[in-house]
């Protein structure tokens, strides 16, 4: 492009009024406020001329330009984070929010969220109350446990026991145990964060008493278990109970407080993960242990997630004896994980179904999902797959199949839970195509999964209210998504 040209591609740019007056973005006006709108053109305009001063790429017209700054008003107008329809069969899907509220734990948040709340209000003592009392009474009662307390998540939870009684001090822990939970959850970098010496113990597969026992110095306060959580070992594997390890250390206490009384004590701490409070029998031999039962095991404490097998908010418990819940109400990092209102209400009512499992199991949508019997998901399947069976020009047939869904979450690996799923068996790469369009080209994503040339709808974790929703998708899809594959 000469320099003429060049000059002449830049003057002939327009204004930003110019493209405010493109239908397209009028038709905007009523949804955004002017300033927000000609910012978005602005960039458009502004794009466009460094194009044109780098690539030499011709002006492009009043309209292309208003098309650009629409799509960018448009990512005002759709939240980022919205529902999806989970149909991938993976119930605690960490990517889609883990677990689904409680309609009682919805209720309650919207009920706090909307005004004034006790959230530290005592009003029996008609004075300042604690946070932390909304959710205590309630893990006792369901655990066993003296004493406990809420924080932003298990991770938090893990860094702040570490940090308040391991923190220059040598926690022992199994190689075995030694995992990584999704990404930056490792035990080695906790330890490290939390200023504990990690004292590693036995080997990945075979840990024993003898080999804790070994490794306690002086300077050891903690022995460490770690739920494996997502991944199993099987095969020639050992590892040592929490009821072996309690004794250990009551052995070890003794000692310590015979030489010295104000000897550091030796803590025994477990990482549970998921955080059971039922034990499922869907789960049979693959149950995870209930918090209760470590408690009875003897831990002087346990942490747990809140929206993993429990099924509530995003949240991080910790249980056991009063006098260590005590000190970590006082660490400071209590005050930088504290829960606020809104979880607190979700944690506190999702608790408090558990009071009767039953009505846990009823209303809780994780324990739901996980226990339904594969029969029901069948019915469920077959409503899904005569809806289907109704598009026109569904470019393949509908089947009900048997499949396996997942507890996900981190939970229960092992465990391959029954179900069915509609299969759309879309040759040519067309479930692709029809998968990115459900997730990419919907205000709702639908979100199924593929298994060669098929794209999958499991009905375990769908709603019955949201088997139309998937159906009008797949009709979308049918009717307009498909003109762009031709495109291509
Ligand atoms: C999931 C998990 C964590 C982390 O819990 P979040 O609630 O996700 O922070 C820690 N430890 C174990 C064993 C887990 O399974």
């Amino acid at each position: 492009m000469t320099t003429n040209n060049l000059h002449d591609a830049l003057r002939a740019l327009p204004s930003v009024e110019e493209v405010l007056q493109q239908p397209s973005l009028k038709a905007l006006a009523p949804l955004l406020p002017h300033r927000v709108l000609a910012d978005c053109v602005r960039t458009s305009i502004d794009e466009q001329r460094r194009a044109i001063r780098e690539g030499g790429i011709a002006e492009s017209g009043c309209a292309s330009l208003a098309e650009n700054a629409r799509c960018r008003a448009l990512v005002h107008l759709t939240p980022s984070l919205r529902r999806v329809i989970n149909a991938s069969g993976v119930v605690v899907h960490t990517n889609l929010g883990r677990s689904p509220l409680a309609p009682e734990a919805v209720d309650a948040v919207v009920d706090v969220a909307r005004g004034y709340s006790t959230l530290e209000y005592d009003t029996a003592a008609q004075r300042r109350g604690s946070r932390h009392d909304h959710i205590e009474h309630l893990v006792c009662t369901l655990t066993g446990a003296e004493a406990a307390i809420a924080v932003n998540n298990n991770a938090a939870a893990v860094m702040m026991v570490l940090r308040e009684f391991a923190a220059g001090h040598g926690a022992v822990v199994s190689r075995g145990e030694l995992i990584e939970i999704g990404g930056s959850f490792r035990i080695p970098d906790i330890m490290a964060l939390s200023d504990a010496r990690m004292v590693e113990v036995g080997t990945t597969n075979k840990t024993r008493l003898a080999d804790y026992a070994g490794a306690i110095d002086d300077d050891v306060s903690m022995l460490l278990k770690v739920h494996p959580s997502n991944y199993r070992l099987i095969g020639f594997t050992e590892s040592t109970p929490l009821s072996e390890l309690r004794s250990l250390a009551d052995e070890v206490n003794a000692e310590r407080a015979a030489a010295d009384a104000d000897a550091t004590p030796l803590l025994v701490y477990e990482d549970q993960g998921s955080g059971s409070l039922l034990r499922l029998a869907c789960f049979g031999a693959h149950a995870e242990p209930t918090v209760a039962e470590s408690i009875k095991g003897g831990v002087d404490l346990v942490s747990f997630s809140g929206d993993k097998l429990l099924g509530g908010p995003q949240a991080g418990i910790i249980a056991g004896r009063a006098d260590l819940i005590a000190r970590l109400k006082k660490n400071p990092l209590a005050r930088a994980l504290r829960l606020d209102k809104m979880t607190l209400a979700a944690l506190e009512s999702t608790l408090r179904l558990y009071l009767d499992p039953e009505v846990a199991l009823r209303e809780i949508p994780t324990l739901r999902m996980l226990s339904e019997e594969a029969e029901s998901v069948r019915r469920r399947a077959e409503q899904l797959a005569e809806r289907l069976e109704k598009i026109e020009d569904l470019p393949c047939a509908v089947e009900v199949v048997p499949e396996v869904a997942r507890a996900g979450g981190g939970a229960l690996p092992m465990c391959d839970i029954p179900t069915y799923a509609v299969k759309l068996d879309l040759a040519d790469g067309l479930a692709q195509a029809c998968e990115t369009y459900l997730i990419s080209g919907r205000t709702v994503p639908v979100i199924g999964r593929l298994k060669q040339d098929a794209l999958l709808l499991d009905a375990r974790t769908l709603r019955p209210d949201e088997l139309e929703e998937v159906a009008e998708a797949v009709a979308a899809w049918c009717a307009e998504g498909r003109k762009g594959d031709h495109r291509e």
